[in-house]
């Protein structure tokens, strides 16, 4: 039967490819230049001015992405700061001095429906080949169309997303915000933070997986002390259950050189190098619900993790108590969202 451990190539394998993950984001739609008499789908028999630009901006400005222009809009033929459009138009120029650019996920004004978003996306598709610096996406529908997810920013806040490259904030939708004093500062906040959040791309790197118990000590010899080391098991069933299997450990102080250590590589000379490391207080460990890892790790090899520095689930609940905390949602702060779905439906296809 072959394995894993078959292929060296296993041995390393990409950290993140959003292009993979966001399986149905604009990365996989080719563009189509704008068509100001559209009729694509039915918004555009009652639209003035299909396929709507909302506002000119010079080549690489940051892109903002509505829901749909409103009737106001569409008669005048541009964003008109009036309304629900005076309140975009104000937060973007409280957070950005500079030149941008505003289109809509769907161009025509009208209840939005599946099939008009499907439609304008290559419109959208264009947009992002066209190199923007950042796009702000105002609400689930943007989200949709450019990510390929309807990310619910009152719920989640302050995801991101590379797609074709670019860095894709979410905000809240404005329709919903705007009459709302306590959600309209909320709103203004966000938008402030998706113009002046530092544009980092998404870890890309490799994780490296070791095939031999010699490899795994070597690896473990290389974590530093002093440095944030973070520790994630990953284990069948339960720490507390009969059944309870320990499948692997993670490890990562670089964030482009992860590491990964399979069960099958722990031998007596990895249990020992495990307890050299884990042990150490002077190597401060991090993780998300860090403390079932300690809980498996003992389970497993009898080893007790000292030094625990951080948690990004009890971090982020002592921000935001009412929000999700959990992986699925926080990988989308970090621009790595989407991986969790998608794992679940690989999984459910192959069961
Ligand atoms: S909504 Fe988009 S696809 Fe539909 S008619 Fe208007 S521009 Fe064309």
């Amino acid at each position: 039967v072959a394995t894993l451990f078959d292929d060296p190539l296993n041995g390393r394998m990409p950290l993140y490819d959003p292009a993979d993950v966001l399986r149905d984001s604009l990365a996989r739609v080719a563009g189509m230049p704008r068509d100001r008499n559209c009729q694509r789908c039915p918004l555009g028999a009652a639209a003035k001015n299909p396929c709507l630009v909302g506002r000119d901006g010079s080549p690489g400005a940051p892109l903002v992405v509505g829901g749909n222009p409103t009737q106001h809009d569409d008669l005048s033929g541009f964003l008109l700061e009036q309304g629900l459009s005076a309140v975009v138009a104000t937060a973007v120029k409280r957070a950005w001095a500079g030149d941008w650019r505003m289109v809509w996920a769907v161009g025509c004004p009208g209840p939005v429906e599946q099939v008009s978003i499907d439609a304008c996306r290559p419109y959208l598709a264009a947009e992002l080949a066209a190199g923007p610096q950042r796009v702000v996406l105002l609400g689930p529908v943007a989200a949709q169309a450019v990510i390929g997810v309807a990310i619910d920013a009152r719920r989640l806040r302050r995801a991101w997303a590379e797609v074709r490259g670019v860095p894709c904030f979410v905000v809240q939708d404005v329709r919903v915000t705007a009459y709302n004093r306590h959600l309209r500062k909320w709103f203004d906040n966000d938008v402030q933070w998706a113009f002046q959040a530092p544009l980092t791309s998404a870890p890309r790197g490799e994780v490296r997986v070791a095939l031999s118990a010699a490899e795994a000590c070597t690896l473990l010899s290389e974590i530093k002390r002093g440095e944030a080391l973070v520790v994630d098991g990953e284990w069948a069933s339960s720490p507390w259950a009969k059944d309870f299997r320990m499948l692997c450990l993670g490890f990562c102080q670089d964030p482009d050189r992860p590491f990964v250590i399979p069960d099958q590589m722990v031998d007596q000379s990895v249990r020992d190098a495990l307890r050299g490391v884990l042990e150490d207080p002077l190597v401060p460990k991090v993780n998300q619900w860090i403390k079932s890892d300690r809980h498996a790790i003992w389970r497993a090899y009898g080893v007790d993790m000292i030094g625990i520095e951080w948690d990004t689930m009890l971090a982020s609940k002592l921000q935001e108590s009412d929000a999700p905390a959990g992986l699925g949602a926080l990988s989308w702060r970090i621009g790595m969202g989407g991986y969790k779905e998608i794992g679940q439906e690989d999984a459910e296809d192959e069961g």
